[in-house]
């Protein structure tokens, strides 16, 4: 099982809760909360119910047979989370989330976004269940991601442009979080990566497992054994958690994590704290952040999962990182040879994979996990390549 690693908040050295006493206090009712429900077997029957029927779950464990032929060695698979309803793993986390924030009696429910996708996930499951939603976003960020605005307000939340400061993802989390402490009696934050001070990165971890959970027993299934290796792209880190988690304990199953080289907070970062919790940052001697460079938005974080920093440091999981070119490439290899059309996101992952394959034996399996889908990133590769 997945929640082995974690101690008293702690992945090892990583993860805790750097917060004031109010917010502390609120924290420590929401880990009591989650630690009722995780294991009910009603809580897992409704979220399952969801899962299934709301999501659209399972996801398919789609052998790429075209890809492994042209590219040689090892068999590629790929883990369908770009079916999930709204198109990522995200509503995962949100249904999980969402159900727990019902069982505290919560009647609203508040979120940060940076790049949007968080954002919509979080005001799709706000208003199917009838809840009031708030979305705190960074007033650059919501000129940036205008769309994703529109779609938030089409689904009946309210977006908050933030402009303190730098008017980015930070500056929207701080708000959250002072909402948070203000309103707590009727709200629930709903939290989007594997980030955060404690309970936070152990509650999205856990509603996101659900990807490996399927993955191996769907695995199984097809080979009659576990995959070489699983692959997944990391900026806040949850997707990659949820398709590592239920092979942690399979030490002979490689976990590799895929970073952007211009905003590489693992392989290039240092231990410190942020955004509440202690992880790996992209940050200078001063503890500025440092500037990020990745095509992909839902990557351009400048901090980690505390799960990723521990996974590194004991060995357990492989940190690489891609080049913006790699993953153009990677977006235009997967849509030709598969008629899938990755999110630059996932692009990561199977600019990775392309290489990683080749140098492997065909009695190899690897599972790369498509997180999302491309459909929203499709303008911007047109730009992009119409300047090359
Ligand atoms: C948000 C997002 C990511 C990055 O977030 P993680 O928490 O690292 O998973 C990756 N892929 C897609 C499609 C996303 O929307």
């Amino acid at each position: 099982m997945s929640q082995t690693l974690i101690k008293n908040g702690y992945y090892g050295n990583y993860g805790g809760s750097f917060v004031p006493d109010e917010v502390q206090k609120v924290l420590d009712r929401i880990a009591e909360e989650f630690a009722k429900v995780k294991d009910d077997p009603d809580f897992n029957n409704e979220l399952n119910y969801y899962l299934k029927e709301y999501a659209g779950r399972e996801t398919p464990l789609y052998f790429a047979r075209n890809l492994t032929e042209k590219l040689g060695g090892a068999k590629i698979y790929l883990k369908r989370e770009d079916l999930n309803h709204t198109g990522s793993h995200k509503l995962n986390n949100v249904l999980g989330q969402i159900l727990l924030a019902k069982r505290m009696g919560a009647k609203r429910i508040i979120a940060e976004t940076g790049a949007g996708q968080h954002g919509v996930a979080t005001a799709t499951a706000a208003a199917m269940f009838g809840m009031e939603c708030t979305i705190y976003m960074g007033a650059k960020d919501t000129k940036r991601q205008a769309l994703n605005v529109f779609r938030m307000e089409l689904l009946g939340a309210k977006v908050v442009a933030v402009d303190k400061g730098n008017g980015l993802l930070k500056e929207a989390v701080d708000e959250a979080f002072m909402d948070l402490v203000k309103n707590h009696d009727n709200t629930f934050y709903l939290l989007g990566s594997a980030v955060g001070p404690t309970p936070y990165p152990e509650i999205v971890e856990h509603f996101q497992s659900v990807i490996s959970r399927e993955s191996r027993a769907q695995h199984l299934e097809k080979e009659g054994k576990l995959p070489t290796a699983v692959i997944a792209a990391v900026g806040g880190g949850s997707n990659a958690a949820g398709a590592f988690a239920h092979y942690i304990n399979d030490e002979n199953v490689r976990l590799i994590g895929v970073e952007p080289a211009g905003a590489a907070t693992i392989t290039k970062g240092k231990p410190g704290v942020l955004h509440g919790f202690k992880s790996y940052v992209l940050q200078d001697e001063e503890g500025n952040l440092l500037e990020t460079d990745c095509i992909a938005a839902g990557l351009d974080y400048p901090g980690v999962g505390p799960l990723h920093a521990y996974l590194h440091e004991s060995g357990r999981g492989e940190y690489v990182t891609v080049t913006n070119d790699e993953v153009l490439d990677a977006f235009q290899v997967l849509s030709r040879t598969e008629g899938i059309i990755p999110a630059l996101e996932s692009s990561h992952a199977v600019a990775y994979a392309l290489k990683f394959a080749p140098t492997l034996s065909p009695e190899d399996t690897i599972i790369v996990n498509i997180s999302g889908r491309g459909d929203k990133d499709v303008q911007q590769v047109f730009e992009l390549l119409k300047n090359k």
